[in-house]
Parts: C-alpha cells; structure tokens; sequence
C-alpha cells in the first residue's frame, strides 16, 4: 500500500498508532484469517514497520483454513417450533445431508482445550469441566449427526477451538432457557441443524515482523495479532493492541538497545493461533528459540467505553515480570489516572501459563517467559459492535507507551 504517507500529512495530528487503527478496522474492515482482506492488513502494516526504519520480513505461514459461509441455522421442532440463532465453531464441519434432523442427548460440558482453568501452580487432577452445556444430535439411524453448544448470550458469539471435526454449533440463550424448562420435564427435544462451512487446504496467513537491532542478538518480542473474526471491525480485538504495537516501535525507532527487538505482528490469531504457533515452531527447529528472552504480548488493550471494570489486566509467567510491570503501573501513574477500582482485583496479573488466551501461549508452554497485556471480558469483543467508537484509543496508546518502557527495561535486565 503507497497511499499511507498522503494520510499521514493530512493527519498531522493524529498519531501514527490511531492512524493505524483506523485503516485496519475502517478501510479494511474484518479482517479473517486468509482472507484477502487479512494479507491487505499484512501488507500495510509491513509498510508502517518499513516506515518507521525496521528490518521488515513478512512470512507466509500455510495452514488448514476454514470459513463459514451463509446459511447456517437450528431449527427446534420438537417440542415446540423454534429459531434460534447460531455461530458455527470454528473448524466444524459443514453438514453432510442438508440440514441433518434428529434428538439432543447430553454430551457433557463443552471446553476451550485441555489445559483450560489449568493454573501453573496447579497440583492434583484438573477441576471437573464448568463449560457450557454440550448437546449430540443423534440422527435417526442412531448416530451422531451433530452437536449444539448452549451459549449464555441471546445472540452467540463465534468461538471455540479446535474440537472435533463434526458439525458443532454454539446456540443463543433462547435455547439455552428452554431447555432448562424441557429438561426439567424430561421432554425430548428434536432439531434441525444446518452447517454451511468450508475447509480451505490451501489457506495462508502472514506473520509481518519489524526487527530494530539490538548490542546483542538475543531478542525481545513484543507481539500483537491484526487479524480479526469475519463479522467485526476488530477495534478492540485486536485493534488496540496492533495501535500499542505501533506507537511502541515508534517511540523505540532508531535507539540501540542492549537487546535486540522484534516487534510481531501475528496473522490468524482467531484461528487458533495459527501464526505465532508457526512462529514459535519454526524458532524452535532452527534452534534460535533459546535467543529469545522475553515475550510480552498485545491483545485487547484499549478500555472498552462504557466499561469501568477490567481494562488493566496483565498475565506474567513468573514473579519477576510481575514486579515488572507494578513498576510500569506506577510509572505510568495508572493508579491516579484511572483509579485502583479500576484495576483488576486481587493484583492485576497471574500467571498464563497453559492459558489459551493469546498468542503468548506457545512462547509461555515453550519456557519463554512472558507478560500479557490485555483485558478479558470486553463487552463488545467478538461481536459487529467492535468499532472504534465503542473503545477508547487514549488506554490504547497508554498501553504502548508502557509497553515500550517494559521492553526497554526487559532489555537493560535481561542483556547478556
Ligand atoms: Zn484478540
């Protein structure tokens, strides 16, 4: 994309980060996972990194890609008729015959993977499952056509990791209510499901990294994923995080650190993190996982407006980093500024180890250690409404300004 540096003197005022945000979430839009639109975002934004003066590489990074595709519906036709609203898991499959009928029967509890809820300090079995209800579909021959997610919210937000290969779908609170009042009863429910859904064999993503070179080549990565789910602007998720990821080059452009810093801008991360898993691999086999001295990671980092609670909310894999970055909040007078109220409580961060949260996952299960940045429970996160008017950029940029800082400490402390 050629057009950038016309917009930046149009917009003298805007900082480069907000700029950023609003080409990725206004001229592009949503922004899937090997989607034209995705490698649209990789290509500006591998020109803002060149921009600013960095070592610019852009890799492709090949996977199993999936789409949903219009059309897809859950009709209740027993006991009752019923429409209720529907988001395919990612990576379910399409429905064989069109649609597949038949009767739910309990399935257990529907889990985000294996190492959900699982703390690092954990000792003993994990806890019992506390997710949603899971329900099989079991078709009229006996066997199981596919499976209904009972979600909490009137309209379900797409979600899941990968799971099975079989028609799975999250439903809306609708059903959810009913059949707590069927169940009680002991009434059969009979559906009808209808996935529309593609795999994509030939799916690729990029993974864009602005390198600023350091006295050693032991490395610090300070990450942030641009891609968004199909539906959304991506303003909070990952917006946000991308406009920090911005203004912390900016501000770090053209120093020398004792470290070196590569600042990654993940593809795919929707997708069950597809390229920082392929990032993390590909260091791991060419040995130079062990050059890596930290990761912190940005996702969701601007205050949603309209929300009070929850927008400071950091993960550290060990005690160290979590001094660290008490350090930035006071640093940054975030206490004064926002209030402590409005701070997570007890202390803003815990470890994220096994968390599936973010693109830090693979660093933190591979020994890196690691710092999320981020806030849980956006309330306009995963859906249409994730625009720019329902966050607030000033935490956004606030967040790169002490992510900045942290790297540059991180790069004092850890240098060799
Ligand atoms: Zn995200």
């Amino acid at each position: 994309m050629t057009t950038t540096s016309d917009t930046a003197v149009s917009n003298t005022a805007v900082s480069r980060g907000r700029r950023v945000l609003e080409h990725l979430c206004e001229t592009i839009g949503p922004r899937w996972a090997g989607t034209p639109a995705e490698h649209a975002a990789a290509e500006f934004l591998a020109e803002e990194l060149r921009d600013l003066g960095l070592q610019v590489t852009k890799t492709p990074v090949r996977y199993i890609g999936w789409e949903p595709l219009e059309g897809s519906f859950l009709h209740v036709w027993a006991p009752e008729r019923l429409d209720v609203p529907i988001c395919p898991y990612y990576y379910s499959a399409p429905t064989r015959a069109n649609p597949v009928s038949g009767w739910l029967q309990p399935a257990g509890r529907a889990v985000m993977g294996l190492y959900e809820g699982r703390d690092a300090d954990a000792v003993g079995p994990p806890a019992a499952p506390g997710g949603p209800e899971k329900f099989a579909i079991i078709g009229f021959r006996d066997d199981v056509v596919g499976y209904v997610v009972c979600g909490g919210l009137e309209i379900p937000r797409p979600g899941g990791f990968t799971q099975y290969a079989d028609p799975v779908v999250l439903a809306g609170k609708a059903l959810t209510d009913r059949i707590a009042i069927w169940g009680a009863a002991g009434t059969p429910v009979g559906v009808r499901l209808h996935v529309a859904a593609r795999y994509r064999p030939d799916a690729v993503s990029y993974n864009v990294i602005g390198e600023l070179p350091g006295e050693s080549s032991r490395c610090l990565i300070l990450g942030a994923h641009y891609d968004s789910l199909y539906h959304t602007p991506g303003a909070f998720d990952n917006g946000s995080g991308v406009m920090a990821l911005i203004e912390a080059a900016e501000a770090l452009a053209g120093r020398r650190l004792p470290l070196t810093v590569r600042f990654c801008l993940f593809g795919a991360e929707e997708l069950d993190f597809q390229g920082s898993r392929h990032y993390v691999l590909s260091l791991k086999e060419r040995g130079e996982l062990a050059q890596v001295a930290a990761m912190v990671n940005l996702d969701a980092v601007g205050n949603p407006a309209g929300e009070r609670r929850r927008f400071h909310n950091f993960r550290v894999t060990d005690d160290a980093l979590g001094g660290l970055v008490e350090e930035a909040l006071q640093q940054f007078r975030v206490a004064e500024r926002y209030g402590w109220e409005e701070v997570l409580s007890p202390f803003p961060w815990r470890r994220v180890l096994y968390s599936r949260g973010s693109d830090y996952c693979f660093f933190a299960q591979e020994g890196v250690p690691a710092i999320s940045c981020g806030a849980n429970g956006a309330i306009h996160g995963h859906t249409p409404e994730d625009t720019i008017e329902n966050m607030d950029p000033g935490v956004s940029a606030l967040k790169g300004q002490m992510a900045a800082w942290m790297v540059e400490q991180l790069a004092a402390r850890l240098a060799p």
